[in-house]
């Protein structure tokens, strides 16, 4: 394994440059390497690709995860993209790897209609066989108030998880409180201005009567995430947590332990965490962003300014008393430590900080995971600078530093992702699941 490297790579990989990498990270499996570079560079689509196939169509779950505008990508591509793609074969004999789709028309990854079917290249040079995600058959219901299943209750990670952002806006709002990499709201206002019905606040209602189509026909389903943006005052008259408790209330009463309940919300007193515990949620996701307090602050300003960056530490740690240690799985966002103007100008300090972090939440038996930034048009650190992306030097040595800490400390696999390791996982947007179990090669 290498050390971090201060200088970054040319941001676009050629096939020499993979190979390279696979022979100095031989404790990562070849489906992550590549995996996190798709991740980082997006996806690049070729229309034709997209013709006269049926396939699940991104949903829009809560953020864009584009790197171009919607109204700036080709009819072609706007709203008919994949969820996701699931690489196999080629001339890296790759297991089958799931991997989320950001659409980036300059990227060098793109995927293209061969004779076999749709396929990845890079440049000139094929990679891989592509599958992409199948309409589950609910989505062919219509709710009674005329709305789309996926619409309501979209299925990612190739129909593992029901992603429920009940409230697809943050009252963190402009660029002094919303968190710096986020478009939750942009996203939002982008979908609106495109003429898509794109529910703000989900009635329980709404919610429900989608569940019941999934109860009844789906077996492919295993959890579901409550989530969406922090609510600073009240939202139809209630504060942050009842707001949330009623949709979790809701199912779980319908359909008691029917899936593995999940919440990503903000951090909370453990006071507040026993009645979601009791309900029946078994895994809390208080994402802590970043782990530098510098650039907490600077990135989160609304998290710091309404809770607190020691605060919300605290609360991370004291709800392992709730949930049970592995059961709180904080993410962080991988690569915003190098966003500009805040940023560690290096490599080496970007993963030197987080592995610090990592260090510290595993030590109490936590397990953060990391989803991989994707610096959207909009969002403040945008507008503030012109982004790069981070080399993938950067996803390499994090991955590496996650596994060698996950490893020390003997943790479970985090429950609530599916099966771990190369060709098994499914959690699309971090190769962190692939990396779990794997032992290395020569
Ligand atoms: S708290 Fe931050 S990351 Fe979460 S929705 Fe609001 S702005 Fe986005």
């Amino acid at each position: 394994m290498s050390t971090a490297q201060a200088q970054s790579p040319a941001p676009h990989t050629t096939i020499a440059d993979l190979q390279s990498f696979e022979r100095r990270y031989t404790n990562l499996p070849f489906e992550a390497i590549l995996k996190q570079d798709i991740l980082r560079l997006g996806l690049s689509f070729d229309g034709k690709a997209l013709s006269g196939i049926e396939f699940k169509t991104k949903d829009y779950f809560i953020f864009t995860f584009d790197h171009v505008p919607l109204a700036e990508q080709s009819e072609e591509i706007r709203f008919r993209a994949p969820e996701e793609i699931r690489l196999s074969g080629g001339p890296f004999s790759l297991a089958k790897t799931v991997v989320s789709v950001r659409i980036d028309p300059s990227s060098p990854y793109r995927v293209s209609t061969t004779d076999r079917g749709p396929a990845l290249f890079l440049g000139d040079q094929f990679l891989a066989d592509v599958d992409f995600p199948p309409v589950p058959a609910w989505y062919r219901h219509t709710t009674s108030s005329g709305k789309s299943p996926g619409e309501i209750a979209p299925v990612i990670e190739w129909g593992y998880l029901i992603y429920l952002t009940v409230f697809r806006n943050c009252q963190y709002f402009g660029k002094d409180e919303e968190c710096a990499f986020c478009d939750i709201n942009h996203n939002w206002r982008q979908q609106r201005l495109q003429g898509r019905p794109y529910t703000g606040i989900k009635s329980i209602e709404e919610i429900l009567e989608v569940l019941s189509f999934i109860d009844k026909e789906d077996t492919v389903a295993e959890c579901y995430t409550i989530t969406g943006g922090s609510v600073v005052t009240d939202l139809q008259k209630k504060g942050e947590t009842d707001f949330y408790f009623q949709y979790i209330r809701a199912i779980e009463e319908r359909f008691p332990g029917r899936w593995m309940g999940k919440m990503v919300v903000q951090a909370w007193e453990k006071a507040d965490l026993l009645r979601f515990k009791e309900a029946g949620i078994k895994v809390y996701h208080p994402n802590y962003e970043v782990w530098d307090p510098e650039l907490f602050t600077k990135l989160c300003p609304g998290k710091t300014r309404f809770i607190g960056r020691e605060n919300w530490i605290r609360r991370i740690v004291e709800s392992v008393d709730v949930f049970g240690p592995s059961h709180v799985i904080p993410n962080f966002v991988g690569g915003v430590e190098l966003s500009k103007p805040y940023g560690f100008k290096t490599v080496a300090e970007a993963v030197k900080s987080t592995a610090e972090g990592l260090d510290f939440f595993m030590s109490h038996g936590v397990v953060p995971r990391f989803t991989t930034w994707c610096p959207e048009p909009y969002t403040t650190l945008s507008t503030l600078e012109k982004q790069e992306k981070p080399p993938l030097v950067y996803f390499l040595e994090l991955l590496s530093e996650w596994k060698r800490i996950f490893e020390k400390y003997k943790l479970p696999t985090p429950p609530g992702y599916g099966p771990p390791g190369p060709g098994q996982a499914v959690f699309s947007v971090s190769a962190f699941m692939d990396v779990i179990g794997y032992e290395g090669r020569a």
